[in-house]
């Protein structure tokens, strides 16, 4: 049995408590040493054997996925389903008859969130969030590139795109965000060595470069980082909900 798990942005107690009994009771553990934690390994058995996947091509881990026998734990940072590559995974595993689950896992999304003190949505500002990333080796499919993506105003956070500063604020003004439109990087989301940078599309690129900030960041856009917004209609006063009158 292979269990996809999610690690979490990078603090060790953001694991969930199932991810974490996953780990205690794993045979095997293959886990993504570019983003994940290691610390998280102490939790595994003494006799469990572990590997690193940054060192490994896709043939290397489903082969260890195959000749591995009991309980087999697959590692990835934050939750699995962003950015995670585990569709092609999940799909070797069907063709050889193997069961997999998947335990979600906190994005490192929600660990920038947090780490800003931001709500990605509020009320007359943004009501949408866009994640996405700046083209790189991965193309990005037609409609989707970040002019496009722009034109909506909506919050976007971008994954995978720390090295491409300079595109990302180039491509996100064509698409009609303003010069001004506040941006956050936050480098290492809840790791001892988060940094957050506070800026806004003009001066994004040059800020990083001048952070040294290139790889292991979000980069988050929108008005929802300082901007007036409306009050939630939630907790209103004069508002009904299923709970009040
Ligand atoms: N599945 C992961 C994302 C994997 S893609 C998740 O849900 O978070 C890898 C990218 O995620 C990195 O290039 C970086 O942009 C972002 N990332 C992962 N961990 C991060 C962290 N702790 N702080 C900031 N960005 C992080």
């Amino acid at each position: 049995m292979v269990h996809f798990v999610g690690a979490g942005p990078g603090a060790v107690d953001l694991l969930t408590i199932r991810g974490r009994e996953l780990i205690e009771k794993a045979d095997v553990i293959i886990y993504a040493g570019s983003l994940v934690n290691p610390d998280l390994l102490k939790y595994a058995r003494k006799d469990c054997k572990i590997y690193d996947s940054a060192y490994m091509d896709l043939d290397e881990i489903t082969e260890v996925m195959k000749s591995a026998t009991g309980e087999i734990v697959r590692l990835h940072t934050g939750d699995p389903s962003i950015y995670g590559a585990i569709k092609e995974q999940m799909d070797f595993l069907d063709k050889e008859g193997i069961p997999y689950d998947i335990c979600p896992g906190v994005s490192s999304m929600a660990g920038a969130a947090a780490a800003l003190k931001a709500e990605y949505t509020l009320p007359g500002v943004s009501q949408s969030i866009i994640i996405t990333r700046a083209e790189g080796r991965t193309a990005i499919p037609e409609g989707q590139d970040l002019r496009s993506m722009a034109s909506h105003g909506a919050t976007m956070v971008l994954f995978l795109s720390s090295g491409m500063a300079d595109k990302v604020s180039r491509e996100l003004k064509e698409g009609g965000y303003r010069g001004d439109t506040p941006v956050a990087v936050v480098y290492k989301a809840t790791w001892p060595e988060e940094l957050i940078i506070r800026t806004d599309l003009d001066s994004l690129a040059s800020d990083m470069e001048a952070n040294h900030i290139n790889k292991t960041a979000l980069i988050v856009v929108g008005d929802v980082l300082d901007h007036e917004y409306e009050l939630s209609r939630l907790y209103d006063k004069d508002f009904t909900t299923g709970y009040r009158n």
